[in-house]
């Protein structure tokens, strides 16, 4: 099969269509066959319960090729699943596990010759997601859905090497206690973007959120989970109910624990601790991890030891062997890799 040709080194991490994406409806109660289509636009009435009441969930992750030339994607199923947690709480119609799947499967076919070669660093981004598509405007759910999976080749997460990066400390609240912080809802992407924007006017990179209700425990960024690594080597990574159960930090803690023979702690952490950690990263699909080498709480600055010119040597060793895993140079648990062709 032809690739397209695209400088996969330099491509950045932006959306490029290409050409088909997966459209299944809902409708009457039930969900069609769905089909592939090549329209990249989606035309919806006025009042969508999307447009008015952003009832709509996402999910991210990525097929690549491995050493061997395999295209292959990484817990698919684990992706389904926390898409069926999503729509549930969302009063959404869960679109079936394993068709959500098979759907992936099929995007990523119909569009092999986007996916980046072995060794290129580049991937193909790949994003399930599902909206209320039918009028509404009395406070309700929607009777009406469409579930799509469109995919957009991505650059290399790191041009040059994954350099530490500063974060702050955030005033504004990610998630409330028994809200929606632990489902990918757009609306929790939505109030985040003037905290994130905000902290690149001020020159941090990330934001640190604590818990709203005491702000004494670590939560997790707009996007991506905490890991820390103790003076003695364990992993420590944040326990919260309104945390976003990222698939990365869940499969790194399997990592440390059963390839890497670490101890693994998930639990509360409170920020008063976080000084007392060597290692510090920020864990999820895109970058897998992204080292973090300084966090500035309010002019007051917790600086790890790993430094800020390359990632702390625990951390390189968990990102060196998740990312041997998915590229297929380490034997993988089973059930993690899903061969696509
Ligand atoms: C998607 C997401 C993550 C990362 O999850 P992965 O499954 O590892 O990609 C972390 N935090 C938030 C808020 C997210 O939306």
């Amino acid at each position: 099969m032809e690739k397209k040709e695209l400088d996969w080194g330099s491509i950045g991490f932006n959306y490029r269509p290409t050409d088909f994406r997966f459209v299944a409806n809902y409708k009457d109660g039930a969900w069609d066959e769905g089909t592939l289509s090549q329209d990249a636009n989606v035309v919806m009435n006025e009042c969508a319960g999307v447009l008015q009441y952003a009832q709509t969930c996402f999910e991210g992750l990525k097929a690549y090729t491995t050493e061997d030339g395999k295209v292959v994607c990484f817990r698919p199923d684990l992706n389904a699943a926390r898409m069926a947690d999503s729509c549930e709480r969302l009063e959404m119609p869960v679109y079936p596990e394993d068709k959500f799947v098979e759907a992936v499967v099929k995007t990523v076919k119909a569009n092999l010759a986007y996916v980046p070669p072995y060794g290129s660093g580049a991937t193909l981004y790949i994003r399930p997601y599902m909206f209320a598509s039918s009028p509404v405007i009395g406070v309700k759910a929607a009777d009406e859905y469409q579930f799509r999976v469109f995919v957009s080749p991505v650059g290399p997460y790191f041009q040059e090497g994954a350099k530490p990066i500063v974060i702050r400390v955030c005033d504004f609240d990610r998630a409330a206690p028994h809200g929606t912080g632990h489902i990918k809802a757009g609306l929790n992407y939505a109030m985040s973007l003037y905290a994130i924007s905000d902290a690149h006017r001020q020159g941090f990179e990330e934001n640190m959120y604590l818990d709203a209700a005491t702000r004494t425990k670590v939560e997790e960024t707009g996007g991506a989970n905490f890991i820390f690594i103790t003076k003695d080597g364990k992993l420590v990574t944040p326990k919260s109910d309104s945390i976003l159960p990222s698939i990365t930090r869940r499969s790194l803690m399997y990592v440390a624990e059963h390839y890497l023979g670490m101890e693994v702690e998930h639990r509360e952490v409170y920020f008063d601790e976080v000084k007392d950690f060597v290692e510090c990263g920020l864990c999820g699909t895109a970058a897998v991890i992204s080292p973090v080498g300084k966090i500035v709480d309010h002019g007051k600055e917790i600086c790890f030891a790993s430094g800020m010119e390359e990632m702390g040597p625990i951390t390189k060793k968990l990102y060196d062997t998740l990312t041997g895993i998915q590229m297929g140079h380490i034997e993988a648990p089973e059930g993690w890799i899903r061969v696509i062709d």
